[in-house]
Parts: structure tokens; C-alpha cells; sequence
């Protein structure tokens, strides 16, 4: 079985000098190919420096390059010249971490709309996929997307929390779903149990969000309460029991649906 992470926060510092091990479980554990999450201009490139240094195959580790909503108002000339740059990296192959929080509004509403049109345009002028982040935001972001949505090759809503609403408007823009292990979260994320399976085949892929959002579902649970990609495993499981679907069957058809929205290589 081939997994695909779409998310994962290798930069964090909890990962530091932990690299290579956190790696190689992932690889045991199935976890094939990972999409390292860039949140700043600064995170983006060492996202990006992570991939060359772990990864001389060039064939598993890749990158997103972008400015979290929460950090929005660090957005300046040099973010947009630097951010262009780490886009025609081969290794780079989505805009984002981009989007809207109007939960936490750590950045000034306005500030984050102009940030994420920003981010929309090159990805449009690179024609790159965009990963979007969305919390309490859906109306705006919907309406900040229609007018790039045309434009731009694809775009993909990573950690989908929200309602029903919120999903079937996404769909209709006929936008990418990422689930992660809030899904397996007794408390805030059995609303998702039911949802998962509207999402089509073709547009769901799977992300850890790792070192967040540990599966609350996973046993043993690990001592130090750190998510990785090799628990990746237990999101597919949840995700399979509420769509009814084979696990190899799920993994295979969201591994292929990552390597099509993020273009990667075949593995051996
Ligand atoms: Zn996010």
C-alpha cells in the first residue's frame, strides 16, 4: 500500500535533528511521498532545503511555498519576489499554505484577502495548484475564488473541518478536499464521519498536518504526543469506515488523486 501526506510541517522544530527517523517510519508505514507545508517565505525555503538535503532521489519529498493567513501581515514586496522565486522550483508544486482564518485572526481580516489574492494570482501565472487554508471563512473565500477559479489548474481546501454547507460549496467550485485526524476526533470532528462520504473519488486526499493534529483514535498513542506522517494510516482507517471502503482501495485511489493534483512521480 502507497500513502501520500499532503501536509506535513516538517520545518517545525519538534522535527528537528529527527528528520531522517521520522522519514523512515513513514516510509515503513507506507507513506510513499510527502508534500512538505510552507507557511512563510522563511518556512517555504527551508521547507524546500529540507526536500534537497533528505530526499537525492528528488522522486518523494516536494514542497508548497506560501504565507499562512495567520502570518499575513508579515506580506511584503520581498515575500512576493521571494515567494515567485520558490515557485519555479521543480520541488515546489502548489502556492499555499494560503487562505482565510476569521477564527483566530491573527492578521487583520482585509490584510489576509489582499495576502491570498496575491498568492491566487501567481498561481495563476505559474498555473500551479493551490493549497488553501479555511477556518471560519467559507463565504469570503468563496467569493475571493470565484473570480481565479477559471484561471487557475486546481485547488485543494486542506484539513476540511467545516459543515455540509461549507463542503458542497467547495465541490461545486469543483475544488480538491484534504481530511486529516481531526476527523478521528471524538470531540470536534464527528460531524466529518458522515461528510467524507460526498467527497468523490478523484478529489480526496489525505494529510497528517503533522506535528498537529495527533489521531486521537491511534493506539498505543505515542508518549510524546507528536503527529507524523506514519500515523498517516489512522486517518485512512477512520475515512474508510465512514465511506465503507476498502482501505487498499481508499489508499489507491487518494494516492492516485495526489499525484495527479501535486504531479509527482511513480515509485518503483
Ligand atoms: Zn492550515
Amino acid at each position: 500500500m502507497q500513502l501520500i501526506d499532503i501536509g506535513v510541517n516538517l520545518t517545525n522544530p519538534s522535527f528537528a535533528d529527527k528528520h531522517q527517523a521520522v522519514l523512515e517510519r513513514a516510509q515503513a508505514a507506507g507513506v510513499c511521498q510527502m508534500v512538505l507545508t510552507g507557511t512563510s517565505v522563511e518556512g517555504s525555503e527551508q521547507a524546500l532545503e529540507l526536500c534537497q538535503q533528505l530526499d537525492s532521489s528528488g522522486q518523494r519529498l516536494f514542497s508548497t511555498a506560501g504565507i499562512h493567513p495567520h502570518s499575513a501581515s508579515d506580506w511584503n514586496a520581498d515575500s512576493a519576489r521571494r515567494l515567485s522565486d520558490l515557485c519555479k522550483a521543480p520541488t515546489v508544486r502548489a502556492v499555499g499554505e494560503c487562505g482565510l482564518d476569521f477564527n483566530r485572526d491573527f492578521s487583520p481580516r482585509p490584510q489576509q484577502e489582499k495576502v491570498l489574492e496575491q498568492h491566487l494570482a501567481l498561481a495563476v501565472e505559474l498555473q500551479l495548484p493551490v493549497f488553501l487554508h479555511e477556518r471560519d471563512a467559507n463565504q469570503r473565500l468563496l467569493e475571493i475564488l470565484r473570480d481565479f477559479r477559471d484561471q487557475l489548474p486546481a485547488a485543494v481546501v486542506h484539513c476540511f473541518t467545516g459543515e455540509q454547507r461549507a463542503l458542497f460549496s467547495y465541490l461545486d467550485l469543483d475544488l480538491h478536499i484534504g481530511i486529516t485526524g481531526w476527523i478521528c476526533d471524538e470531540r470536534r470532528g464527528t460531524h466529518l464521519h458522515p461528510l467524507v462520504r460526498e467527497i468523490p473519488r478523484g478529489r480526496l486526499m489525505l494529510e497528517s498536518d503533522a506535528p498537529y493534529l495527533l489521531p486521537r483514535t491511534l493506539r498505543p498513542k505515542p508518549k510524546n504526543g507528536r503527529n507524523e506522517p506514519a500515523y498517516l494510516g489512522e486517518v485512512l482507517r477512520e475515512v474508510a469506515r465512514h465511506r465503507d471502503e476498502a482501505e487498499a482501495d481508499l489508499a489507491a485511489h487518494t494516492t492516485a488523486c495526489a499525484r495527479d493534483f501535486f504531479g509527482l512521480p511513480f515509485l518503483d
